[in-house]
């Protein structure tokens, strides 16, 4: 059984990584290359090799009540969403709470992790980390890997004909970080994700001209959701995931692009997906309707081919006179310090057996930490991932045989093209993860006995936002603060943006005035009839 644990990064998941080793009373070193905790969420004004790189204006795109740790409730007075420095801040606030940093080994890169010569019977591994230019290695009975997927650059130059003429500056978006030297000037954005629809709607403001292109368009949603509450709030509940495992296909498909069209028609917008009904990761973005509506962004088809100057559409459009291209075509992901065999199948795509442990090893001792893609926030899944991974590092929690394993990993596979499309990533829908992954760990909420013991705690849970606290609600890991924490969390999302409160008093008085003059002509009418 693992005793000692090395984890690779101290973002999101490599912070909920050591915190659950040491909760779980393993002895836990985690390796950290640069100087801070927060990875990606740690803005530079310059793009590392090697990291993650934001720009300024990132503000999270997950709820303050989705996207925080089970067990620790984002600070009250933060916003629903949160600009990167104060998520960095939260993020702070978790490794002191939780007495992570003296775990952490800073400005410590690990440069290999290499099975040892007997990892058929021990399960163990060499870790060398290099230090100020120093190297040193140790032996760990497990490895959790925490390095982040949005760090190596996805810039397919080979699908973009004519690149190599181009005279203009072209450039990946990690290296974009802020408007400012691109006023005045005529920009393509490629790629309709979230950074390519940022940056954009940012550079509109002071661009001469800024065109997005899309091969295959997106569904767009607004932050700001249903009746203004966050979107993730409404959207991300049980009774919607029960709704999908019940209803046949194409009426939950149907439903679902009912949702999307609800603030605007996409076709018009130029912007509606080839593929309509796949649930790939919308784009949350409040004001590129409006951009697109202000004539600000002009919205293009897939590039056929670059001239010296200028960009032609699929459509045969061109965009002259381009001064700037910028590519916000996403990431690949890399493991550079172990071999890659060991996260990836005969056909080079990453398989893990549920997005964490490679199904082949002799020895289930490494696991993937923070990897899958779902439309819930990271740190909730992270934590869920590594309770599960250290459940299984410390034979609490049985994994199936390998056949098994290859086998379910097979089906989820088609199952995966079917509701999000090809794609690298290891897409899921959250709440069915979360599920799936708490049943393993028995801390999967219990409704039925909710129902009959606890029936206001059981309606939030059931209806109400599927919000990380309820995996800490009961079983193993259960968190005190849980219940409290899920009851109150509406108010904590109305306490951040009422600000200025209207009272009460005023909304009566005006319900009473509007009452009185829609029925006082009934009421005079009755008294004359009355008296008559
Ligand atoms: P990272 O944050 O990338 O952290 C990895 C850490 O590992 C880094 O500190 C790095 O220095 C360290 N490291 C790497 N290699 C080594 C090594 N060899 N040795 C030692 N240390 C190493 N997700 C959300 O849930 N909500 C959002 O709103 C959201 N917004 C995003 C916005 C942008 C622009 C991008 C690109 C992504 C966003 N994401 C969002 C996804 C994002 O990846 C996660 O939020 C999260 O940062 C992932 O955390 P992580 O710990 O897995 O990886
Ligand atoms: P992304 O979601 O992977 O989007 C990449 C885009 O590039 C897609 O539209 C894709 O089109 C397009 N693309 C890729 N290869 C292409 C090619 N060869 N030709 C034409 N188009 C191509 O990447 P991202 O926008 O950088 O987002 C990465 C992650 O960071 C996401 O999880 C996102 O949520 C997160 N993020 C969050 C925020 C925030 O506000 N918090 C901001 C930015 C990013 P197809 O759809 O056709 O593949």
């Amino acid at each position: 059984m693992a005793q000692n644990v090395a984890v690779i990064g101290a973002g999101i998941s490599g912070l909920a990584a050591l915190k659950c080793s040491l909760e779980a009373g393993l002895r836990a070193t985690c390796f950290e290359k640069s100087d801070s905790v927060g990875g990606l969420w740690n803005f530079m004004d310059h793009a590392e090799d090697g990291r993650a790189s934001i720009y300024r204006s990132v503000f999270t795109n997950a709820c303050k009540e989705m996207m925080c740790y089970p067990d620790f409730p984002i600070p009250d007075e933060y916003p629903n969403f949160m600009h990167n420095s104060l998520f960095l801040d939260y993020l702070r606030l978790y490794a002191e709470h939780f007495e992570l940093l003296r775990h952490i080994k800073f400005k410590t890169a690990v440069i290999s992790v290499r099975k040892r010569p007997d990892f058929a019977i021990t399960g163990q591994w060499d870790v060398t980390i290099e230090k100020a230019g120093k190297k040193e290695s140790a032996v760990f009975d497990a490895v959790l890997i925490c390095t982040g997927h949005h760090v190596y650059p996805n810039l397919p130059l080979v699908s973009f004909p004519g690149i190599e003429k181009f005279k203009g500056h072209y450039m990946h978006n990690r290296d974009y970080k802020e408007p400012t030297q691109y006023a005045g000037k005529r920009i393509l954005v490629v790629g309709l994700g979230n950074s390519g629809a940022d940056i954009a709607v940012e550079l509109c403001r002071t661009a001469e001209k800024v065109c997005l292109s899309t091969r295959s368009g997106s569904w767009i949603m607004s932050r700001v959701w249903d009746k203004g509450y966050p979107w993730d709030m409404v959207y991300l509940t049980r009774f919607q995931s029960f709704l999908n495992d019940i209803l046949p296909r194409a009426i939950s498909d149907w439903l679902y692009e009912n949702m999307m069209e609800k603030r605007f028609n996409h076709k018009n917008y130029g912007l509606a997906p080839l593929n309509r009904s796949l649930r790939k990761e919308p784009v949350f973005n409040d004001d590129l309707a409006a951009c697109i509506m202000c004539g600000t962004v002009v919205v293009k088809p897939n590039i056929k081919e670059f001239t010296e100057t200028s960009a032609v559409f699929d459509d045969g459009s061109v965009m002259e006179n381009v001064d700037v291209v910028i590519f916000a075509t996403g990431y690949s992901y890399a493991y550079p310090f172990m071999d890659d065999s060991i996260v990836k199948n005969s056909k080079n795509q990453v398989s893990l057996y549920k997005g964490v442990f490679p199904p082949t090893l002799e020895k289930t001792t490494l696991g993937v930490i923070g990897l899958v893609q779902s439309l819930g926030g990271i740190p909730p899944t992270s934590d869920i991932q590594a309770r599960w991974a250290i459940g299984v590092l410390k034979g609490s929690c049985k994994l199936p045989p390998k056949d098994k394993m290859l086998e379910e990993l097979n089906e989820a596979e088609g199952e995966k093209k079917s509701w999000f499309g090809h794609s690298e990533s290891l897409s899921t829908d959250y709440v069915t993860y979360m599920d799936e992954l708490s049943s393993f760990i028995g801390c999967k909420p219990n409704l039925s006995k909710l129902f009959l013991t606890d029936p206001k705690l059981y309606w939030e849970v059931f209806f109400g936002p599927c919000s990380p606290y309820q995996f800490r609600l009961m079983g193993p890991g259960k968190w005190h603060g849980a219940r409290k924490a899920i009851l109150n969390q509406w108010n904590r999302t109305i306490q951040a943006t009422r600000t200025r409160v209207v009272s009460s008093h005023t909304q009566a008085s005006s319900f009473i005035i509007l009452a009185t003059l829609l029925f006082m002509p009934l009421l005079l009418l009755a008294v004359f009839l009355a008296w008559s």
